[in-house]
């Protein structure tokens, strides 16, 4: 399978940087390894987060190991990320310092284009940034995700968590549980096969917020037979 390397992110940036810590793939046939990482200085609309909790989730197996043959070494694998916001920019509105915040496989998109305007941002007309595995379009080099100690996001990508939620188990909800729940509100109203399927149940959203399972959520998903 194809293999690409790049050097790690260089102190040639002219950008602010932090020292971060995260794990690693050199090859798709080495274990992970500690890595020494740069984040960017939080800009007006940037979260900087510590990250307290990371899913594993099968993209990253199959990144680490070049399955998909598009893996950049160093790779830091990761999108299911929870923690604590240690900053933000000028701008940032919904985060403080403090909260709990999440982030997906998704850190960037251009914000300005049909698709983007329309909550599409994963089909954004300019490409979009994902969090790991991605041209970094601020510091250079490639995206290193949430296997490492911080991360700075973009306030568009970046969900609030409440306290009262166990933050463990949030993590998968960022992958694996949006995934599932991503299909419910396109589906609504339709009638499954012959007619006589369930009607998928639609779990509330709540404003931008990861919600308290209220058993709808739940019903929802264990309709369709995942768990997230
Ligand atoms: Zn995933
Ligand atoms: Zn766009």
């Amino acid at each position: 399978m194809a293999q690409t390397t790049v050097e790690p992110l260089t102190s040639s940036s002219e950008a602010k940087t932090t020292k971060a810590k995260g794990y690693a793939a050199h090859s798709a046939t080495t274990p992970l390894e500690p890595l020494s990482l740069k984040r960017r200085e939080p800009g007006p609309d940037d979260v900087q987060i510590e990250i307290l909790y990371c899913g594993v989730c099968h993209s990253d197996l199959h990144t680490v190991r070049n399955e998909w043959t598009n893996t950049t070494y160093p790779v830091v694998p990761g999108h299911e990320i929870v923690g604590r916001v240690t900053k933000v920019g000028t701008k940032v509105k919904k985060l403080k310092e403090g909260d709990l915040a999440a982030v997906g496989c998704m850190v960037d998109s251009c914000g300005h284009c049909e698709e983007c305007k329309a909550g599409l941002e994963n089909y954004c007309q300019q490409g979009l940034v994902l969090t790991y595995n991605s041209p970094d379009p601020h510091l250079g080099g490639m995206t290193y995700g949430g296997y490492s100690t911080s991360i700075v996001v973009n306030e568009r990508f970046v969900l609030h968590v409440p306290k009262s939620l166990e933050l463990a188990g949030v993590a998968p909800l960022l992958c694996a549980g949006i995934t599932t729940y991503s299909p419910l509100p396109a589906l609504e109203g339709r009638q499954g096969p012959e007619g006589g399927g369930r009607r998928p149940r639609r779990p509330g959203t709540h404003g931008g917020e990861i919600g308290e399972c209220d058993g709808r959520a739940c019903d929802a998903v264990y309709d369709f037979g995942a768990q997230a």
